[in-house]
């Protein structure tokens, strides 16, 4: 007997542990429950609501597959290897076959599961299905880890080319088995029916997404994709983040819209995607950063500002900075905030605010459906300058310029604060003192100029020490 364990690859197609699994034997399917794990993670409410919502799907799935799904509330990560031990020995399991994380912790589990599982004279088969290609396939000449984006993706696009890409085919039924699925521990964790209309749950509405998405919105993306207030971006994280879809079946979707209209839209969109590959590429070839340490570890010297009241400004969407207010309102009403205003946010939070990247990455975390180590980990880090090919720290974006451009009309604040909806196109961006105090809209909490030069006199210090130069100005 086999035994699928799935971990964030929560679909049956594309899948390529199951594929293996099943075509292997008879096999068992099973996901081990950890809520110490999403706790110490800052997983959001939202996400584990949608991870458990997806796990009823796949249950389902496989059932269509005879594949019965046993959740195993192992509670701990620690918790995992005896349980999966443990599983293996009741149910006569031979092989296990998994899928690979690429953080620390996750990478630790894998290995030591395995060792615990050799232990008993059980293998673990290891597959890659997060990345088109797996972290540490992708090196530069000297072998290493690539540090600049345009360079690595040159190389992906090549070793993308070289290599034969193909969805895997659907698993086939197997005969049933004599035990049953039981997710029962699901339901008691009294999580409401999910209903969220906008991330609809399961493998197929994933697709029908997807294929939206393509046949409507991919050719325009290069266009549109930074305008807050057009649904123009794919809406596909939250699936991607937790495995419902896979990160092949985006890339080769787009790839047969670009071969037929030869358009830049699926280009900039592949060009995500491989955003999305790169930083887990660097979270493998770099692991200290899954320990909250920066990119570029003299950063860590910058002197961030501790300041509870302005953070909580922050958090509640309440800075004075409409585009940032709407922003940060957008992710704490839907769970999930466009990719323009994380970038204007999340440089506002470090370059306006001067706190501390890592109070904002825990604080999306804590928030967003698609919340995802590598990814908001990356995000964070290259808007806070301290990151692989981040943002360079004195290219810091003007809050109201960013909503003039991004924003024009003003329809994105208006709908996330709606206190600002009588102002006209003009004036919404930076309300003057009578218009916030007629809308009952704070003043702004710090001055963009003055934060500007005092950030980039910050960085300009740690540089100059950083090269060596004593006499550096004192910030
Ligand atoms: P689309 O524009 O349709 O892009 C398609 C896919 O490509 C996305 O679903 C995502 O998987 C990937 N992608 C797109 N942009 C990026 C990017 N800049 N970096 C990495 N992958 C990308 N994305 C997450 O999935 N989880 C996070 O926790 C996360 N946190 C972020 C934090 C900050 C501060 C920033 C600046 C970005 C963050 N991103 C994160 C990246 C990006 O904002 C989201 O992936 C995107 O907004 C999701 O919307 P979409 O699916 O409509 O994207």
């Amino acid at each position: 007997m086999n035994l699928i364990w799935f971990k964030r690859d929560l679909r049956v197609l594309d899948n390529p542990a199951l594929h293996q699994a099943n075509m292997s034997g008879p096999c068992i399917a099973v996901y081990c429950l950890c809520e110490d794990q999403w706790d110490q993670h800052d997983t959001a409410q939202i996400q584990r609501e949608f991870i458990v919502a997806s796990l009823f799907s796949l249950a389902s799935q496989l059932a269509k597959l005879n594949v019965p799904l046993i959740i195993l509330d192992t509670k701990t990560f620690h918790g995992i290897p005896p349980a999966m031990v443990r599983f293996c020995q009741e149910h006569a399991i031979e092989q296990v076959f998994t899928n690979e994380d690429y953080e620390l912790n996750e990478v630790s589990l894998l290995n030591e599961t395995e060792q615990c599982l050799a232990n008993h004279s059980i293998g673990l088969q290891r597959f890659h299905d997060q990345c088109l290609l797996p972290p540490g396939a992708v090196l530069n000449q000297q072998q290493a880890m690539y540090k600049v984006f345009s360079a690595f993706k040159r190389q992906y696009v090549q070793q993308l080319s070289d290599t034969y890409f193909a969805v895997l085919p659907g698993p086939k039924p197997q005969s049933p088995l004599a035990i049953s699925s039981d997710v029962s521990v699901l339901s008691r964790m009294g999580y409401p029916v999910w209903t969220n209309a906008r991330w609809p749950v399961g493998e197929n509405a994933a697709h029908e997404q997807l294929t939206r998405f393509i046949e409507q919105d991919i050719a325009q993306y290069d266009q549109a994709r930074d305008m807050a207030s057009l649904d123009a971006t794919s809406g596909l994280s939250a699936y991607l983040a937790i495995g419902v879809l896979s990160v092949k079946q985006c890339y080769l979707a787009a790839k047969f819209h670009h071969e037929q209209f030869n358009d830049e839209g699926s280009m900039v969109w592949i060009s995500e995607l491989i955003w999305r590959d790169f930083y887990r590429h660097i979270i493998f070839s770099q692991p200290q950063i899954c320990k909250h340490v920066a990119y570029q570890e003299s950063t860590d010297t910058l002197p961030w500002q501790k300041n509870e009241p302005l953070f909580l400004s922050w958090c509640a969407g309440e800075t004075g900075y409409p585009l940032v207010d709407a922003g940060m309102r957008q992710l704490n009403t839907i769970g999930w905030m466009h990719n323009r205003l994380r970038m204007v946010c999340a440089m506002f939070l470090t370059k306006h605010l001067f706190i501390d990247w890592r109070l904002g990455e825990k604080y999306f975390m804590r928030k967003l459906i698609d919340g995802d180590f590598a990814s908001n980990n990356g995000g964070w880090q290259w808007s806070a300058s301290t990151g692989v090919d981040a943002v360079p720290y004195f290219r810091i974006f003007n809050p109201t310029r960013q909503s003039q451009r991004f924003d024009a009309q003003g329809s994105f604040i208006r709908q996330y604060v709606p206190e600002l909806a009588s102002l006209n196109a003009k004036s919404i961006h930076q309300p003057n003192s009578i218009e916030r105090q007629k809308c009952q809209y704070p003043l702004m909490i710090i001055d963009h100029s003055q934060a500007v030069a005092d950030t980039k006199l910050k960085f300009k210090h740690l540089n100059t020490i950083a090269a060596g130069q004593p006499n550096g100005i004192n910030p």
